[in-house]
């Protein structure tokens, strides 16, 4: 089982790795490399225990464990084997400044220091390994927090971290709101949150103190919009994996859905279609269906189900506390200013639809709230998609499908006001962890040329 690190480690731990951080061993992009291709090895070569610990943790099903947790995290290192030495190299500008015009100007990617991830429980490995592998591609040491409460999945990559890694420079922490305050205590020199806005905030205010940038990766209250035109069945196909994948326990996982009012019957007798045919009758007893985390997770889905102060439950709504199962449910007739529905983020297998005649209505709602981490939109028309986005914000965007373009990892992922800040994935890891250092390169020579800008500053030297 997982053991909890010692409160009185915590700081001998990150004073180690910025010890280590300073004797200049990551700035060796071979010694990087070679790092980034033990993680790999850490993941492909121990596949079947990180699965079997994310199903003891979750019920994950071996697909969804793959493609959401294994593959992205093999991809990014894989990525930055082939592109590090590109994206690490000195960067040469020509100099702008009269004064400079002899000298060599250089933007030079630096690593930050000594970097803080704190990962979260409902995509493990993904969450907690993905943004390391950018952290070490940018050459920083890294204390690397695993979620408490995916506690398989912590023990089996506690396990395994010191067999590939070098622990000199990483490092992982584990144990639960105890460990992660007493961590931030210590002074980062950049701190990556995945998880909720309430921590988020006290993750930036801790960060405040020591003047710690932060990237913030939260979730929020993501719409899907179904218009008039959209093929139906294509729709519910595609909503149904943004809601009921990894059980709806997703950062950007459909939150409601907007349906225009003359076609909600037909969206759910396509949603029953769709259920039907991924999960049989009984979803309880599919092997394609996950479980929620935790029982306080159960009894919180369950209250914002049961508080809920409209709609009516037209697919699903059966609980088995003792299995942690909650039924793909969809509930229709929601008001958009519905007490438990739509007043915090679902993060569980619940689906309000909210009805609606025009488009600009819907706009109107969405605006309502921060921005979302995702937005999704079903339309032929890309004028009317194009009008959805034109009037309104979130972290990212799938037209006529919904999570992929978190799985782009060729594109930044990030949320913007209450879904987060900052981005990472790619390259835009690679930015995330580095400092771009401006250096002057000049040679001593050629003195007689700067007492255009010394003192004493007669009205010749100003009139060059
Ligand atoms: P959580 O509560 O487990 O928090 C994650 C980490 O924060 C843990 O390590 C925990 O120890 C620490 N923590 C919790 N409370 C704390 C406190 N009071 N002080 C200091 N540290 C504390 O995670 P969660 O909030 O249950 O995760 C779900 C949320 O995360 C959802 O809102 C979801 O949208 C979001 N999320 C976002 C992304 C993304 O990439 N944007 C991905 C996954 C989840």
């Amino acid at each position: 089982m997982l053991s909890v690190t010692s409160f009185e480690s915590i700081q001998d731990h990150v004073s180690h790795v910025r010890q280590v951080f300073f004797s200049g061993k990551q700035r060796d992009l071979k010694w990087r490399k070679h790092q980034i291709q033990r993680l790999y090895d850490l993941v492909a070569e121990n596949e079947e225990r990180l699965i079997e610990a994310m199903y003891f943790d979750m019920n994950k099903p071996r697909n969804e464990a793959l493609v959401g947790d294994i593959a992205p995290v093999l991809d990014e290192c894989l990525y930055f084997l082939d592109n590090l030495d590109a994206l690490a190299k000195d960067q040469k500008v020509k100099p702008r400044s009269i004064v400079n015009k002899t000298a060599k100007a250089i933007i030079r990617k630096d690593p930050l220091g000594v970097v803080l991830i704190i990962g979260c429980w409902n995509y493990p490995v993904q969450l907690s390994l993905l943004p390391l592998v950018g952290a070490i591609a940018a050459g920083n040491s890294v204390i690397l927090k695993l979620s408490e409460v995916s506690p398989y999945t912590a023990a089996v990559i506690t396990d395994l971290f010191p067999k590939y890694m070098d622990t000199s420079c990483y490092r992982i922490v584990n144990g639960g709101v105890e460990q992660t305050t007493a961590l931030l205590k210590e002074r980062f020199d950049h701190i990556f949150y995945t998880g909720n806005g309430t921590v988020g905030k006290i993750i930036m205010e801790a960060a405040a103190k020591h003047l710690t940038p932060v990237t913030l990766e939260l979730g929020g209250k993501s719409p899907a919009i179904i218009a008039h035109d959209a093929d139906m069945q294509l729709s519910a196909n595609r909503i149904a994996f943004g809601k009921f994948f990894n059980t709806g326990q997703i950062c950007v996982a459909v939150d409601h859905v907007f349906v225009p009012e003359h076609r909600v019957n037909e969206f759910v007798a396509a949603m029953k279609i769709t259920l039907e045919k991924w999960y049989g009758p009984n979803p309880q007893e599919s092997e394609s269906y996950g479980r929620i985390i935790a029982d306080r997770h159960v009894d919180r889905i369950e209250a914002v189900l049961n508080n809920r102060t409209s709609g009516e439950i037209a697919i699903g709504g059966q609980i088995d506390k003792s299995d942690r199962y909650m039924a793909p449910t969809v509930v229709v007739n929601v008001k958009y200013d519905d007490a438990a529905l739509m007043s915090d983020e679902i993060f569980g297998p619940i689906l309000p639809v909210i009805s609606y005649k025009e488009i600009d209505e819907v706009i109107g709602l969405i605006n309502k709230r921060e921005p979302a981490l995702a937005l999704y939109v079903f339309t032929n028309k890309e004028k009317l998609a194009e009008k959805v986005l034109r009037n309104t914000q979130s972290g990212g965007v799938s037209v006529n499908d919904c999570l992929v373009h978190q799985a782009e990892y060729s594109m930044p992922f990030g949320g913007v006001g209450g879904s987060g800040m900052g981005n990472y994935h790619g390259v835009k890891s690679f930015d995330t962890f580095t400092h771009e250092r401006s250096m002057l390169v000049k040679k001593q020579a050629m003195e007689g040329t700067n007492n255009v800008r010394y003192p004493p500053y007669t009205s010749r030297k100003l009139s060059i």
